[in-house]
């Protein structure tokens, strides 16, 4: 199958879970994550009509996006080090959804010269990727994002622990929303971003009120 064809599969996919789930697919946005893949990959995507790309590591991004169409928006979704914060807020990413630290938070405010909107990732399950601040840790962060003048906050992530039952990440998903809702009410931030949901389980997510989508594999293919 082609890129396009996947693009479709999955356009298709995301409309019946928002059907399923009664939300409106304009509340959906693909992010189709092309890490490891080439360039052209990318071009294919673009070509079929997909605007919104994501990546997981700064040092690959700054190599392929210029590669790129230049109409393309790039998130970077995978953990950042503080010491790549400099590369990763000079103007590549429109939004970084990895940030779990009040270091990287700091990094980011001094190194971006525009604003910079970015996700909390929380570590929701407790277990599993090592990456994601604990749920508790969350209220600090988002206070310390308002306190900056350039990043902004505008919701959460999570990568839940792999399963190959992603009937099993619902919770998770569902976990998160409900930090999101109690995070608003506790620091009046609105937080209408939540970034949950991969090849395996996006259609779960989109159930439990998942805003981004991050799809890789179901795209571009398995990964070497
Ligand atoms: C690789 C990656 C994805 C995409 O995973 P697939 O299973 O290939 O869809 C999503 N989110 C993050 C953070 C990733 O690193």
């Amino acid at each position: 199958m082609s890129i396009a064809e996947n693009l479709k599969l999955i356009e298709e996919r995301i409309c019946a879970a928002c059907e399923r789930s009664g939300r409106s697919r304009g509340d959906v946005k693909l992010i189709a994550v092309s890490k490891y893949k080439p360039a052209e990959a990318v071009r294919e995507a673009a070509d079929a009509g997909q605007i919104l790309f994501g990546e997981n590591r700064v040092q690959e991004a700054q190599t392929k996006i210029p590669q790129c169409p230049p109409n393309l928006q790039w998130h970077l979704i995978g953990h950042l080090q503080s010491n790549k914060a400099k590369i990763a807020a000079s103007g590549l990413f429109r939004m970084i959804h990895s940030v779990d630290s009040e270091k990287l938070l700091l990094a980011l405010e001094q190194h971006t010269a525009i604003p910079l909107p970015i996700l909390i990732q929380v570590n929701v399950s407790g277990e599993g990727s090592k990456s994601g601040c604990a749920p508790e840790e969350a209220a600090a962060l988002i206070e310390a994002a308002n306190n900056c003048s350039r990043v902004e906050v505008h919701g959460l992530m999570t990568i839940p622990p792999f399963t190959p039952d992603p009937e099993k990440a619902r919770t998770h998903f569902s976990n998160l929303r409900k930090l999101r809702d109690e995070l608003q009410e506790q620091t009046g931030t609105p937080l209408p971003e939540l970034s949950m949901g991969m090849s395996g389980d996006f259609e779960i997510a989109i159930e439990e009120g998942s805003t981004f989508v991050r799809v890789g594999t179901d795209i571009f293919g398995e990964r070497s």
